[in-house]
């Protein structure tokens, strides 16, 4: 395997699969497949989950709720999220860890950055939710965030696009997609992988990203193994 450590991070969304909101166990229980061809190779795993598919904070402010009350509706998504993966994990026999960047002592346990290497260590899978356990932050800034201080290789960004592409493949049929790209020309064609808060601190960190397409199954297990699937974001 070419990496040892990997950051997984799903978006919320994600994990509706065909629906328009919520959880589909279905494809809960495809990622928990996915992540366990991994596991079963002695990669460390550690997830960081979103929210959007239940609750967003910048959709609840556009209908004139308080921005940090529905930042707060949005973080406890991802703990909603975060129990769902859990249980389709712990179904397909991996061992799992929940910690939470905001604490609910009898759900999860508070995220303790020690504990969360040992369980990597341990061979547990280490799923973070709640984000950053602040408003106006994204669970992509979660990510990058966790990635560095568990001191993970890479950010894996499982999306339903295979990669990044030189302008919107779902809406321009002459877009074409890149295998390498340096933070720099990302920033410099104003390309989309990541908001810019999570972006920087990754660059800053000198952490590289791989955006590929989650919803195939093996692509995970081959990302891993260092086969050139999605697009790498690298210095
Ligand atoms: N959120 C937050 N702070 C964080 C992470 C998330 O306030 O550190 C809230 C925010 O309202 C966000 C929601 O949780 O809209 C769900 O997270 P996100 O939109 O990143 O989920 P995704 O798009 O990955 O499903």
């Amino acid at each position: 395997m070419k990496y040892n450590r990997i950051l997984l991070k799903l978006s919320g969304e994600a994990l509706m699969g065909e629906r328009q909101y919520g959880i589909d166990p279905l494809r809960l229980a495809e990622y928990a497949q996915d992540i366990k061809a991994i596991t079963d190779q002695g990669v460390q795993v550690a997830i960081v989950i979103g929210g959007g598919n239940i609750f967003r904070g910048v959709a609840g402010a556009s209908n004139g709720m308080d921005r940090v009350q529905g930042d707060h509706m949005g973080m406890l998504a991802t703990v909603i999220n975060g129990l769902a993966l859990q249980s389709a994990l712990e179904d397909a026999d991996i061992p799992t860890r929940l910690q939470t960047a905001i604490k609910i002592n009898e759900v999860a346990e508070p995220f303790i950055r020690r504990k969360a290497m040992r369980h990597l260590e341990k061979g547990r899978v280490v799923i973070f939710g709640g984000g950053t356990g602040n408003p106006y932050f994204t669970t992509d800034s979660a990510a990058v965030l966790r990635a560095i201080e568990i001191e993970a290789d890479v950010i894996l960004k499982g999306t339903r696009v295979d990669g990044i592409y030189t302008a919107d493949p779902e809406k321009d049929s002459t877009a074409v997609k890149f295998d390498h790209i340096t933070f720099d020309d990302v920033l410099r064609k104003g390309l989309k992988v990541m908001d810019t808060t999570a972006f920087t601190l990754s660059q800053e960190n000198k952490l590289p990203i791989i955006v590929f397409d989650m919803n195939k199954k093996g692509n995970l297990l081959k990302v891993v193994s260092g086969e050139t699937i999605g697009t790498e974001v690298n210095l």
